[in-house]
């Protein structure tokens, strides 16, 4: 039954839903790992509609580590490859979601989408001078210094690095929209979507990656979501994180996170995106923004678990 007056929520998925850390990454173990999340969010497909956009550092990372290896075929570009990905993820999760709403509810009709999504970022985007953001496999310093692209010294050892852009707009927003309000369940944006650049009514993919959390905040703000989850591996966002006086907070105002992200609290790369994430999205909209575990998707919905951020 088609309920006009559900409101929308947006989940936004780590990478970790997919592959833990430490998990060598198998099919049986993605598959495994969602079947958590997925449930939750089969659950709250009975109040809300549902947009769920996801992450891909490890998925991409193995597609470079496999054209690292084999020179038999032509090498892919990275938009190809965030475009591979997200049909592989959209499968994954569209086949759990199917199961888990059939175990729930055999009578009702589900309707969902994976979509391929582009981003649009602006070429002249600072991140294009100073390519900051690693991806894929760990190089020895020597292979390093062979390779066609910048590497940066990480602490795993020497990484691949490419733009981190920021999302200007989503180019599918108009569809997505129209598939929520018939109560489809899109799932979209995956790998913080595939980065174009506009030439007039044109695009082109570049090599960069978007961030997944901003590309979410992005589409949560454009197509007008009422929750804007962001679901990770960590009950939520720390003050003083591993130490001694770690503190998890339970909400914070919009000016205190950005506080707090000044001050170091929340390292770019991992918690500092999800953060301005939230804080653009309630700062945009007024709407409620949350950082969770994906454990918990059902009970931070309800206001019972994660870092709610508030304007
Ligand atoms: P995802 O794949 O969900 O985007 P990330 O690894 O990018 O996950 O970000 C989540 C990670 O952020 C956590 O696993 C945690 O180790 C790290 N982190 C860094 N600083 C903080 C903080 N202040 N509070 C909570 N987690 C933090
Ligand atoms: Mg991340």
């Amino acid at each position: 039954m088609m309920k006009p007056n559900k409101q929308t929520l947006l989940i936004a998925l780590g990478g970790n839903a997919l592959i833990r850390k430490g998990q060598e990454g198998t099919v049986q173990e993605q598959f495994e790992n969602l079947r958590n999340p997925i449930q939750q969010i089969a659950k709250l497909t009975r109040a809300f509609r549902i947009i769920i956009t996801h992450g891909n550092g490890p998925q991409v990372g193995n597609l470079m580590l496999k054209q690292e290896s084999c020179n038999a075929v032509p090498k892919l570009p990275l938009e190809i490859l965030v475009a591979q990905t997200q049909g592989q993820i959209g499968y994954m999760i569209e086949s759990t979601l199917d199961t888990e709403l059939m175990h729930l509810d055999n009578s009702t009709e589900h309707y969902f989408v994976s979509l391929l999504s582009y981003v649009v970022v602006d070429k002249n985007d600072p991140a294009f001078l100073n390519p900051s953001k690693p991806v894929g496999p760990v190089f020895t310093k020597e292979k390093a210094r062979t390779l066609p692209y910048p590497t940066k010294k990480t602490a795993k050892g020497y990484r691949r690095v490419v733009a981190s852009p920021l999302p200007v707009t989503i180019v599918e927003k108009r569809e997505i929209k129209k598939l929520i309000d018939m109560n489809f369940i899109v799932i979209c944006c995956g790998g913080g979507g595939i980065p174009v650049i506009r030439e007039g009514r044109r695009f082109s993919g570049v090599d960069a990656v978007i961030d997944k959390d901003l590309a979410s905040a992005k589409l949560a703000e454009e197509v007008d979501v009422d929750i804007f989850l962001i679901a990770t591996d960590v009950q939520g966002a720390a003050l003083n994180y591993k130490k001694k006086t770690q503190e998890f907070l339970r909400s914070l105002t919009s000016r205190q996170a950005t506080r707090f992200l000044a001050q170091g609290h929340f390292p770019p790369g991992s918690m500092g995106p999800k953060i301005e994430a939230a804080v653009q999205f309630v700062r945009k909209t007024g709407k409620r923004a949350v950082i969770a575990s994906i454990e918990d998707i059902e009970s931070a919905v309800n206001g019972e678990s994660g870092t709610e951020i508030v304007t």
